[in-house]
């Protein structure tokens, strides 16, 4: 048997049926149609703003990371629910600015925009998150034959990562941002040539779940922030502090606290340097909010043997959630939490089995040697952690079969 990561405290069964945001998991699958299914639950997701509102300091902004779950029901929620967007895309732009966001409070990051997704942003009054000193020279020049102000960011690929962080988009040599020596001088270009400065992106990491390396992080955030201004000889009218909140998804991994962060961070954001004392803050986080809300449902279509290994095979796999099946930007593959459904709470068999998915390829393990109850065909398996980077971030098209449904509850 190996072990597999704690189910998120927000689930329970009744009489042996998972509920998820008090409803059963099989009248769900009802409800929407069939399997594979992606629900999401709104209630987790508002809990989640919540006690970010609650633990961290008044004036800082909670903007989402839409290529965290993009799902279009899902994204008017969310605008009403957080202060602004960070999107990675121009499809993500569009579907940020459908969901009914304000452009004044979204910002574009991601390398490589092409020049109509730059219009798209410059025309809507986006934020361009600026990658490079080529992307600010074709936005400049854009906006200038467009008769417009683009309103621009500098990304900043920090001198400094964040510790423990499962993606390290920061420090060393990296495709995001430009470097922190030459930001100021990137930021000034910005000014001179016109544009609506905005300020800085500093985004070091992705899914910590150590408190004391995401309060370094950001105490070295804001100090970078304040000698990058100073360099510039301008105050930012925002800081994005970057994210970085992780949710434990492997054994072992408990759930961040991070009451600590808010007031370490409100300290720092106390003694601030002065040219950064009528600046906004921000901080910008995905899986955090949204992650724990989804549960992806699959049907076992078999149970089957070989040389004494029980197989469950399921009618979903990693065209809809890749990550569980280890293969998105883990370095081993580890048991996501998962369940049956419909026999929630009932004693594991002896035997361990493995989940595997309906895919023809070795790599569609949903679930490796876990303890489940005994089980057979037509049962529901629950696949936890599936409210991020799940259907909108696997290979879909892989083999042929439908799309997943989701369903937003709550
Ligand atoms: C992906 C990404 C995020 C979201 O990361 P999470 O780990 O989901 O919180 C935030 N900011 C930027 C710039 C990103 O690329």
């Amino acid at each position: 048997m190996k072990p597999m990561g704690p189910i998120p405290p927000f689930f329970a069964g009744e009489e042996g049926m998972l509920l998820i945001g008090g409803c059963g998991a099989a009248s769900l699958v009802e409800e929407a149609g069939d399997t594979p299914l992606f629900v999401y639950d709104m209630g987790i997701v508002e809990g989640q703003a919540r006690a970010f509102r609650d633990a961290m300091p008044a004036a800082l902004s909670l903007h989402y990371a839409v290529k965290a779950n993009p799902h279009a029901l899902l994204l008017e929620r969310m605008a009403k629910l957080v202060d602004g967007f960070d999107v990675a895309s121009g499809g993500e732009l569009a579907r940020a600015l459908e969901a009914g966001m304000d452009a004044a409070h979204i910002s574009f990051a991601g390398p490589g925009k092409r020049d109509d997704e730059l219009i798209v942003a410059i025309d809507s009054g986006a934020t361009i998150n600026l990658e490079s000193e080529g992307e600010a020279r074709r936005a400049i020049a854009l906006a200038e034959r467009r008769g417009r102000t683009p309103k621009l960011a500098v990304r900043v690929n920090p001198d400094f990562d964040l510790k423990g962080s499962g993606m390290r988009m920061g420090g060393g040599a990296k495709p995001f941002g430009v470097d922190a020596e030459r930001a100021a001088a990137l930021a000034r270009r910005v000014i001179e040539a016109g544009g609506e400065w905005r300020g800085w992106h500093i985004f070091a990491g992705s899914q910590a779940l150590g408190a004391q390396a995401l309060i370094e992080t950001q105490a070295a955030t804001v100090d970078l922030a304040a000698r990058l201004s100073e360099a510039v000889g301008a105050a930012p009218p925002l800081v994005n502090l970057g994210g970085g909140f992780g949710i434990p998804y492997f054994p072992g991994d408990e759930r961040l606290d991070i009451r600590p962060i808010g007031d370490a961070l409100g300290g720092m954001l106390d003694r601030r340097a002065d040219i950064l004392q009528d600046s906004a803050f921000a901080m910008e986080l995905g899986r955090w909010l949204v992650g724990e809300a989804g549960v992806y449902l699959t049907r076992i279509v078999d149970v089957k043997k070989s040389q004494g290994e029980t197989f469950v095979v399921v009618d979903g796999g990693l065209h809809h959630q890749l990550a569980a099946s280890g293969n998105f930007g883990t370095v081993v593959r580890r048991n996501y939490p998962i369940a049956v459904a419909n026999r929630f709470g009932e004693a594991s068999a002896e035997d361990a089995v493995t989940v595997v998915g309906c895919l023809c390829t070795p790599i569609d393990r949903l679930g490796d040697k876990v303890a489940l109850p005994p089980v057979e065909e037509g049962d529901l398996v629950a696949i936890f952690l599936a409210g991020a980077y799940g259907a909108s971030a696997s290979p879909a098209a892989f083999l042929g079969h439908p799309a997943p449904r989701e369903l937003l509850i709550g």
